[in-house]
């Protein structure tokens, strides 16, 4: 099995959802950056403070802080079990660092999977997100509704719309996509990391192709 993962892909394309699976199948630690800079806003840290001028306006956060919150969190002994990388690395210092704290703590990316979407499709996902509060779980006012209006089916938390998640933020999210995130799939495809799949044959057939894949 396949265990040190970068999952890539587009705001929107379904990289949270599939690391949530993934997760829970294959018994790996699910990093996403964008989590921990919504714990750290939520926390009210000097961390948090720093992230939400950026996040809030779709900008990327300084790669050298990112970079720091990521080598610390891989150097934990619970990654030693595989881990999930999820909205990192998005830019290229960040690929480059990553393949150096990779080395330094022998755990080698062994593959990167990325989600094509197209463009329409992500701004229909985005415009329609909602998240739980509590445990960070994914819904869709139309695709991927809870069982109850508002409320998390998994924790009962109060689901919301992400500050990031409006027609503004997202242009400019895209922009940074486009310009710093997607030169990085060439990166990888040198490195002979790079499989792709098509996120629009909907989570769960997705899933299931993305975990077969793993097992290999
Ligand atoms: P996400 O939850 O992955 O969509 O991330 C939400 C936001 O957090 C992004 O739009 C960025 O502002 C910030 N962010 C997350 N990961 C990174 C990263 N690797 N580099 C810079 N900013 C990031």
């Amino acid at each position: 099995m396949k265990k040190n993962i970068i999952l890539m892909g587009p705001p929107g394309a379904g990289k949270g959802t599939l690391a949530k699976q993934l997760k829970e199948a294959l018994h790996l630690v699910h990093i996403s950056t964008g989590d921990m800079f919504r714990d750290a806003i939520k926390a009210k840290t000097e961390l948090g403070n720093l992230a939400a001028s950026y996040i809030n306006r779709g900008d990327l956060v300084p790669d050298d802080v990112t970079i720091g919150l990521v080598k610390e969190r891989l150097s934990q002994p619970d990654c030693e079990a595989g881990f999930l990388l999820d909205g990192f690395p998005r830019t290229l210092p960040q690929a480059e660092a990553l393949e150096e704290i990779a080395k330094q703590i022998s755990r080698p990316i062994e593959v990167v999977v990325n989600l094509d979407c197209d463009n329409e499709e992500l701004v229909r996902r985005i415009s329609g997100r909602r998240v739980c509060k509590n445990c960070g779980a994914p819904y869709h006012v139309v695709t991927m509704k809870p069982k109850a209006e508002g409320v998390c089916d998994l924790c009962g938390g109060p689901l919301y719309q992400r500050k990031d998640d409006n027609e503004e933020a997202l242009k400019v999210r895209l922009e940074h996509y486009v310009a710093e995130t997607k030169p990085l799939l060439d990166y990888y495809e040198k490195l002979g990391l790079l499989e792709s799949f098509d996120s629009l044959v909907g989570k769960e057939q997705l899933f299931d192709e993305v975990k077969n894949f793993l097992n290999k």
